[in-house]
């Protein structure tokens, strides 16, 4: 096939390579990357980036793939534990209008709303937690992590949580909801799961927003690992997790979880996390990039190096710094996204490379941005019975 032949090169760029390295070029060829700060060969398509940035392509260490099309939804100011919101949720399921369209015919077009969403920021992969439905393991926008077991949490599934942790292959990541929260009780379930033996070198904890710092250290010296969501625990709980303990011991990686509390997509989530100023922008990108795929042992994702597999995203250059630029991109920011060496996404100056590659486009918007996509996944997009907000096909 032609297109296994046929190398790119991305050059006049700056791309995120590892220990922070920054190289110029990046060869992709087939589906891996062929090598940074190498030459183009030949017959490669030399694309110059003109200082964009170009990162491995982003990790979503959480979501809920096929709750995204649904508003932002609290029914208090702010609640002190997950449990008050999870009490004031469930009786609304069925019955509040805006949970309409959560029914079981449409979870599929809803998963697949969640995979769009992640591909127009830059994510390449994603951690869904919840079952891993047979669309999930179909030609889907962005890749889905296998291997690893969850848990909701201590408040739906109690101590039954203890034979899921059990049963999860130590080289695999357990993952639950803990200590979602800002009271007591919160803080409780890094106790309980201490006692049913839950806390070991794979359990990886998402929010953490009732651990203090101290126990923060004790956890991560453990190898526990912790996923932050920070728009979605500002929204419920107006408050932000101690993330540094995580961050100091390479345990830390970043997550949108869905639209019903976190605020869009993962650069939503990165900017916030910037924001903090718990973490420089080099760390918040880590979070998305090495440092979630060491936390979800992924061994194909969240690095460009070469023999890797070519997810990439590129982002226009907004600011002097490479990792400044990411810390402060939005989807329309976002210029390339590739998988696995495959151009699914793409501003119109940068349309060469489905020509190159051979992979047949259409042309979209995206939050009003002209765009071309692959036209695969503009099909089904156009078929979905729920759009992806901002996101316009026109026949294809
Ligand atoms: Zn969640």
């Amino acid at each position: 096939m032609r297109w296994r032949q046929a190398g790119i090169t991305l050059v006049n760029a700056r791309v995120i390579g590892e220990a922070g390295r920054v190289a110029s070029t990046v060869r992709v060829r087939g589906d891996r990357v062929d090598g940074l700060d190498v030459a183009p060969a030949r017959d490669d398509l030399v694309v110059d980036l003109d200082g964009a940035v170009v990162t491995p392509g982003l990790v979503n260490a959480h979501d809920h793939l096929e709750l995204n099309s649904f508003p932002r939804l609290k029914w208090r100011e702010r609640y002190d534990n997950a449990g008050e919101w999870i009490a004031d949720f469930q009786p609304r399921f069925t019955r509040d209008p805006c949970l309409a369209p959560a029914n079981p015919e449409t979870l599929e077009d809803r998963l697949w709303v969640g995979g769009l969403k992640n591909l127009l920021s830059g994510v390449t992969t994603v951690c869904h937690h919840n079952p891993l439905h047979r669309s999930l393991r179909r030609p889907f926008p962005v890749r889905v992590v296998r291997n690893y077991r969850i848990s909701h949490s201590l408040l739906i599934d109690g101590p039954q949580v203890a034979e899921s942790y059990r049963r999860t292959p130590s080289e695999w990541p357990w993952i639950i909801h803990a200590a979602e929260g800002v009271d007591g009780a919160a803080a409780r379930e890094i106790e309980l799961l201490d006692q049913l033996g839950c806390l070991g070198a794979n359990t990886v904890l998402v929010h953490g927003v009732a651990i203090c710092a101290e126990r923060g250290r004790q956890l991560a010296s453990r190898g526990v690992s912790l996923i932050w969501c920070p728009t979605s625990n500002a929204f419920l709980f107006a408050a932000c997790a101690d993330v540094r303990a995580f961050d100091d011991a390479g345990r830390l990686a970043l997550g949108s979880d869905s639209r019903l509390s976190g605020e869009g997509d993962l650069l939503d989530e990165v900017r916030a996390a910037a924001a903090t100023h718990q973490v420089s922008a080099e760390g918040v990108v880590r979070m998305v990039t090495s440092g979630a795929a060491d936390v979800l042992r992924l061994t194909g994702a969240g690095r460009l190096r070469a023999r890797a597999l070519a997810d990439l995203a590129v982002i226009r250059p907004l600011a002097n710094d490479a990792y400044d630029t990411i810390a402060g991109a939005c989807r329309t920011d976002v210029t390339l996204v590739m998988v696995g060496g495959q151009a699914a996404l793409a501003a119109p100056e940068l349309a060469d490379v489905f020509t190159h590659l051979g992979v047949e486009r259409t042309e979209v918007m995206v939050d009003g941005q002209p765009r071309v996509m692959a036209r695969w996944l503009a099909r089904r997009a156009r078929r979905l019975r729920l759009a992806e907000p901002g996101l316009e096909v026109a026949a294809c």
